[in-house]
């Protein structure tokens, strides 16, 4: 048996994702949580979810302060 394979899904790392990396998080079946072998986070699916939902929608906002900057330039 494979060990520290990744999960059914592959789920990005929503801490890393706010820092602009896009690490695939590792799957704990012990424990039954992802982890993230770069930052040490480590959270069951509903948190990872969770957190991605909202990084979406700062990133939804985000995007729109760019376009209407580049519009004004
Ligand atoms: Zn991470």
């Amino acid at each position: 048996m494979a060990q520290g394979r990744k999960g059914r899904l592959n789920y990005r790392c929503p801490a890393c994702f706010m820092r602009d990396l896009d690490i695939d998080m590792f799957y704990d079946k012990d424990k039954d949580e992802y982890y993230c072998l770069r930052c040490q986070f480590t959270g069951s699916e509903e948190d990872v979810l969770a957190m991605n939902e909202q990084i979406k929608k700062k990133y939804k906002v985000m995007l729109k302060r760019i376009t209407v900057d580049d519009y004004a330039d």
